[in-house]
């Protein structure tokens, strides 16, 4: 978490607002994402009313662009989550997001009121909207996030990786460490850095997560302690 508050705190310019998440939040959702591989799970989030971003925290982490009032929520940091669907089937001829999403989308329309800010999960491929999450947002008066998971075995949701977008990554990204000989691509698979081991027994390569608002913007995401400070606040501040 500190890791990625420090990318988050230099790529600050790329973005127009910040959304500030408690930690143990995040801690649940990467627990209850794993808990549902190999599916997805969406998740309705609301703000905490009573606990706005702490302002020399925002100030920190504003950017020349910052925009005010472009999402209901914006300023608060996010009080609680709660999963509302979970997909219990996917192809193995098409990504899972290909209809998954669909159903997805179609519940969320029906729910757009309840909560304002929605994440769900890839399971298997990178942190980045797909056109079907683009919809889905349309109904979204906060923001969208999306928690990306690498994970083996890789069952019959190989890691997709051709997608172009920003990547955010809560450590480091998963690279192989190199194999001797002729079945070295075999081994290269198996060789990922493992971050540790999911419920299902899926060996987990590499947390990613994002936020984005409808317009299809992307919102900063701090990870912040009960105190509302973001992880490594103080060699933040030293390196600043
Ligand atoms: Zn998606």
């Amino acid at each position: 978490m500190v890791s990625y508050n420090r990318e988050s705190f230099h790529s600050r310019e790329a973005y127009t607002a910040q959304i500030h998440l408690p930690g143990h939040l995040f801690e649940e959702l990467v627990w209850w994402a794993l808990q549902a591989l190999p599916d997805e799970i969406l998740v309705g989030m609301d703000i905490d009313a009573g606990a706005p971003h702490l302002p020399e925290v925002e100030d920190f982490f504003r950017s020349t662009e910052h925009t005010e009032g472009l999402f209901q929520g914006q300023g608060f940091i996010i009080g609680e989550a709660h999963i509302v669907n979970r997909g219990n089937s996917y192809s193995v001829h098409h990504l899972p997001e290909d209809w998954t999403d669909d159903m997805f989308s179609t519940s969320r329309g029906s729910r757009a009121g309840r909560f304002t800010h929605w994440l769900h999960t890839h399971p298997n491929a990178p942190a980045i909207p797909s056109n079907a999450d683009a919809d889905a947002a349309q109904e979204t008066p906060g923001v969208d996030m999306i928690l990306g998971l690498r994970f083996s075995p890789e069952g019959p949701l190989p890691w997709f990786d051709d997608v172009e977008g920003v990547r955010r990554r809560v450590g480091s990204e998963a690279k192989p460490t190199p194999a001797k000989g002729r079945r070295r691509s075999f081994f290269s698979r198996q060789n990922l850095p493992v971050l540790g081991v999911a419920p299902s027994g899926h060996k987990i390569h590499e947390i990613q997560l994002i936020a984005f608002r409808k317009s299809g913007l992307g919102i900063n995401v701090i990870l912040v302690d009960k105190e509302g400070l973001p992880f490594g606040w103080n060699e933040l501040q030293a390196t600043d």
